[in-house]
């Protein structure tokens, strides 16, 4: 992608209402623009992050066992009236109704719609274990939106919903979801930790929320620093085996970790002092088991191998993938802007031409952006005649994790330099080292 041809709006100036630093480093490197109040559109650069975001996501969820659907974002008042939520769920819902004066509301969540789905087809135990989940907008009116996407009223959710025969099976699911999770956050660059959370207005007993260590986190957290050092599950974990997920599980629920409504004095006066990590904290996914709480109003229930019908146990699982990019963003920056990790990262490279015109320097780029993309890599190659103090800026902005720097001393001698955004070494590579490398696909 040739950056004169992109549409890459950059603030030189630091946005006044962006109180931190994700909200304001997404307006500065154009990601996002915001239309009203707690509602964003995603500008290119910022659309590229949330579809990784997203893809990775997918990816964990799929190899979790978890089936992709996608369901309405307006919904019916009258699903929600069977659960009896429509009346407790108070201002966060936006109500809204059609030309036939149909009470609809945009969905905060959608436990009632796909228990709903649920019942029309499943009749047995054999069906089961199910696990249906979806990406989809959400709309919560929040009282107090703010940090841009990191709490705004219209924000993209992965929300999962598992179906089970009885408590155990219902357990073994919420284990994977919550192993798939681990995975997730981690392959993202990320380090969340699992702690035991309130289950709110969804309700149910069991539920832990995965929070990202952040000084501009919302919730105060409480934590064994034993975490910072667990291993994450790998890709081979095998989600079939109930007793291995249950374990890791195990593993990741033993050391202290609370969020402040959770907190409990006692228990947290027994960690060892210097382990002690008491900080803020993003939360980035939640999961719930919830038993019968929407099976048994709803009557989605099957036939037992007892031949006797029971109601399914329920949970629910949520991810943001939305307030994930401005968590990332929180979790890996420096003073001048962004630093993706590689997994999330708009492009891999960024191709800057010191001399556009200069036909030596336009042939080099044109070689390098062509071999980046044939080994596989995307690149966005800054073709623009801003002055180079202008081109490092902005490169250093946006994040990308290479920039490979092409000037006419350099074209001349075959060579270019190569710079690791993250740490900021450069180092001067030959060409057809450079170009070996990729044919090589390393
Ligand atoms: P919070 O306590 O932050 O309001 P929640 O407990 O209401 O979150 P859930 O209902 O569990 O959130 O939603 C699942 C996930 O959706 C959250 O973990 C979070 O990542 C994301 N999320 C929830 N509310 C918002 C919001 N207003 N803006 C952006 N993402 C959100
Ligand atoms: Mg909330």
């Amino acid at each position: 992608m040739r950056l004169s041809h992109y549409f890459l709006p950059i603030l030189k100036e630091n946005p006044r209402e962006a109180e931190i630093v994700s909200h304001r480093l997404m307006l500065r490197a154009g990601m996002i623009r915001q239309q009203a109040a707690g509602s964003f559109s995603w500008l290119p650069l910022g659309k590229r992050v949330l579809d990784n975001v997203v893809q990775i996501i997918r990816e964990e969820q799929n190899r979790a066992g978890a089936l992709e659907i996608i369901m309405p974002t307006i919904q019916s008042a009258d699903l929600w009236r069977e659960s009896g939520r429509y009346d407790d769920y108070g201002k966060e819902m936006l109500r809204i109704k059609d030309r036939h004066e149909r009470d609809m509301l945009y969905g905060p969540t959608n436990e009632e719609m796909v228990t709903e789905i649920f019942r029309a087809y499943v009749r047995s135990y054999k069906d089961l274990p199910l696990n249906l989940y979806h990406i989809q907008w959400k709309f919560r009116d929040e009282v107090r939106p703010r940090f841009g996407v990191m709490r705004s009223r219209e924000f993209l959710m992965k929300d999962a919903y598992s179906f089970d025969l009885d408590y155990e099976s219902a357990r073994a699911a919420y284990n994977r979801m919550f192993v798939s999770y681990l995975r997730t956050f981690t392959r993202m660059g990320l380090q969340a930790i699992p702690m035991r959370a309130d289950t709110g207005p969804i309700g149910g007993d069991l539920s832990h929320e995965f929070i990202i260590l952040a000084d501009t986190g919302e919730s105060a957290v409480f934590c064994d620093r034993e975490f910072l050092a667990l291993p994450v599950p790998g890709a081979d974990t095998n989600f079939s085996d109930d007793a291995e997920i249950a374990g890791i599980v195990e593993e990741w629920t033993r050391p202290y970790a609370a969020t402040d409504d959770m907190h409990e004095e006692a228990a947290w006066a027994k960690v060892p002092e210097p382990e002690r990590l008491s900080a803020r904290g993003i939360e980035v996914g939640h999961i719930f088991h919830f038993g019968e709480k929407y099976s048994k109003p709803m009557g989605a229930s099957v036939t037992g191998p007892d031949g006797k019908e029971h109601f399914v146990s329920g949970g629910s699982y949520g991810i943001g993938p939305s307030r994930l990019v401005a968590a990332i963003i929180e979790a890996s920056h420096d003073e001048n802007g962004i630093i993706w990790p590689e997994a999330v990262a708009p492009f891999h490279v960024m191709l800057i031409n010191m001399k556009p015109g200069d036909s030596a320097c336009d042939a080099l780029c044109e070689k390098l952006q062509a071999a980046y993309e044939k080994a596989g890599r995307e690149v966005l190659y800054d073709d623009t005649d801003q002055r180079a103090g202008a081109k490092f800026a902005t490169a250093d902005l946006i994040g990308i994790p290479w920039q490979v720097i092409v000037g006419p001393r350099g074209a001349a001698e075959g060579t270019v330099e190569v710079k690791k955004r993250a740490t900021g070494e450069r180092d001067v590579k030959k060409v057809d080292e450079l170009l070996a490398m990729l044919e090589k696909g390393a």
